[in-house]
């Protein structure tokens, strides 16, 4: 109760504003408004239906939470160009969820964040990856290892490349501190959004390279084809957890 009256005075003296809209926040919201967050809510994909489909070479399974859309896409800015890390927290329950589901029907040997190059992270002081990976992390059974990927160089705009130049695109971008952690294993990827999927792509690619058996990717959000949205917006979103069915492969895995 004390703290009730603590936190009321606070914002008293000290008004919080939504990061996404800027209205003056309720004392009973945090970070984002009640409106902002319901508009994060409705980008959020049902548990059964948050496969990426998309078939990339490397990668056996991928999964994301969100369509990479507004408010996130506004979010995620925040994140990376505004240095407000503390925004990923509006997401964390949601991933946790999604990543314990993912991480109970397979083992993974560890967990590993997409590395940013030494330029963006001198810029940033942080990578989002790691920020997410290590917020999920206590809830999961997987280790997370921060050093076994790292990027060796950074990546030139993907935008206006085709599939296959994208590739060439971010070839050996990344190295292994040590390959020999890596034969055999089965590892998940993490990011905070999945575009065109390259990247993710190319780390497959070199953890398959040195051995690996399994590589999947789960991220916090992914772009979505234009008449995909449509879809997205009018799916039930509030579906009660079940078994959903893997699009790439027979079985069928509880989530
Ligand atoms: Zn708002």
């Amino acid at each position: 109760m004390f703290r009730q009256y603590q936190e009321a005075l606070i914002r008293l003296f000290y008004p919080a504003a939504c990061e996404i809209c800027h209205a003056m926040l309720h004392l009973e919201e945090n970070i984002l408004c009640r409106d902002c967050a319901g508009r994060l809510d409705v980008l959020s994909w049902p548990m059964e239906e948050t496969l990426v489909e998309e078939r990339f070479e490397h990668l056996d399974h991928a999964w994301a939470l969100y369509a990479y859309e507004s408010p996130l896409k506004e979010l995620l800015h925040g994140v990376k160009y505004a240095g407000k890390d503390y925004l990923l927290k509006t997401c964390r329950e949601k991933m946790i969820r999604l990543a314990q589901a993912v991480t109970s029907d397979f083992w993974y040997d560890a967990i590993l964040p997409i590395p940013i190059d030494r330029l963006k992270l001198v810029k940033r002081h942080f990578n989002q990856a790691e920020i997410l990976a290590e917020m999920i992390a206590p809830w999961l059974t997987p280790p997370l290892r921060l050093s076994l990927l790292a990027k060796r160089h950074s990546i030139p705009s993907q935008t206006a490349l085709t599939r296959e130049e994208r590739a060439i695109n971010v070839y050996g971008a990344f190295r292994l501190k040590d390959p020999r952690r890596v034969a055999g294993g089965s590892f998940l990827l993490l990011d905070d959004v999945l575009t065109t999927g390259a990247t993710a792509n190319e780390a497959a690619r070199l953890l398959k390279h040195h051995g690996a058996k399994r590589v999947d990717f789960l991220a916090l959000a992914r772009t979505v084809a234009p008449e995909e949205k449509n879809r997205i917006l009018s799916v039930a979103l509030r579906a009660p957890l079940g078994r959903g069915h893997c699009k790439q492969c027979p079985h069928a895995k509880t989530v």
